[in-house]
C-alpha cells in the first residue's frame, strides 16, 4: 500500500501572507509563498488521517478535494492546530459515523473547555452538535494503534503545553518544538524522513530556527528533512537555494511517500 503525507498547510500560526503585512514574501506572487496554517494528511490507500484540524481546514479540504477522513490526531491545542475541529462535522453528516480523534489527556481537557457544546446533549433534538469519539493516549510516550495504523508518539513541551510528536514507520512529524527530552532520539532512531518545524532564521522561544532544526535533524540521522510551520521571513526559493540537498522547506500541496 502506498503511504503518502500531503502538506495541507506549511505556514506558522498567522499563515502567510500575514494580515496587514507588505513584506516581499507576503506580497510575492509565488504559490510557494502562500502558506495555510500547519496541517498534514496521512494517506494510507483510501484511509485519511488528518494531523491537526487547523483554522484553514475548510479551505484545505476544498482545495485538496478531501472527501473522507478516517480519523484525526491533535498534536496540541494552540489555535493554529485545532481551530478547524468543528469543520470536521461535515464528515459526520456524510458518513454518519463518529469522527475518531486521538490526543493527549491534556489536549482532551482543553478541547472539552473550548468546544464545550460538543459535549452537551440537547434535550430538544436529542443529539450533540458534533459527534466525536475521543481516544486519549494513556502515556506521554509509547506505541498505539489508530485505525489499524501504528503510531509511535512522544511528548515535548512548548512552554507549558505538551505537544505530541508522531512517528509512522520511517517518517516522523515533529511540529512546534524547541525544548525536548533526549529520549526523543531513541523514539526517532532509524527514521529516513523528518518533518519538523523551522520557523525562520531568527530565534524564537517556542520554535526551532532553521539552524536549530538542521542541527536537530543531524542528531536524528534522518536522510531527508522537510521544514514546516514557516513564517513570512522565509522566501521559499531563496531559502531552499541556501539549504543543503537533504533539507528543504516544504510547501502547501507537496506530497511525500513513506514506508
Ligand atoms: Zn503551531
Ligand atoms: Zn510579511
Amino acid at each position: 500500500m502506498k503511504k503518502k503525507l500531503l502538506f495541507l498547510g506549511t505556514g506558522s500560526s498567522a499563515g502567510v501572507p500575514v494580515i496587514g503585512c507588505d513584506c516581499s514574501v507576503c506580497t510575492s506572487d509565488s504559490p510557494f509563498n502562500k502558506r495555510f496554517r500547519p496541517s498534514v494528511l496521512l494517506q494510507y490507500g483510501q484511509e485519511n488521517i488528518l494531523v491537526d484540524p487547523g483554522p484553514d481546514f475548510r479551505d484545505q479540504a476544498l482545495k485538496y478535494k478531501i472527501k473522507h477522513i478516517t480519523g484525526t490526531i491533535i498534536t496540541h491545542v494552540h489555535y493554529d492546530h485545532i481551530g478547524g475541529l468543528d469543520d470536521l462535522r461535515i464528515f459526520y453528516f456524510i458518513e454518519k459515523k463518529p469522527i475518531h480523534c486521538m490526543l493527549s489527556k491534556a489536549s482532551y481537557d482543553e478541547v472539552k473547555l473550548r468546544y464545550f457544546y460538543q459535549f452537551i446533549e440537547h434535550k430538544n433534538h436529542n443529539s450533540k452538535t458534533v459527534k466525536f469519539e475521543y481516544m486519549i493516549l494513556p502515556n506521554e510516550r509509547g506505541d498505539t494503534d489508530f485505525h489499524g495504523i501504528n503510531f509511535k508518539y512522544m511528548t515535548y513541551y512548548q512552554g507549558d503545553m505538551p505537544v505530541l510528536g508522531l512517528r509512522m514507520g520511517n517518517l516522523a512529524y515533529i511540529t512546534d518544538i524547541r525544548q525536548y527530552p533526549e529520549s526523543i532520539f531513541e523514539d526517532l532512531d532509524g527514521i529516513e524522513t523528518l518533518v519538523v518545524s523551522g520557523l525562520r532564521h531568527s530565534s524564537s522561544p517556542v520554535h526551532f530556527s532553521l539552524d536549530e532544526a538542521l542541527a536537530f535533524t543531524e542528531k536524528t540521522r534522518a536522510k531527508k528533512v522537510y521544514f514546516n510551520h514557516i513564517d513570512h521571513e522565509l522566501d521559499h526559493e531563496i531559502t531552499n537555494k541556501s539549504l543543503p540537498d537533504w533539507a528543504k522547506l516544504s510547501y502547501d500541496g507537496q506530497e511525500i511517500e513513506f514506508d
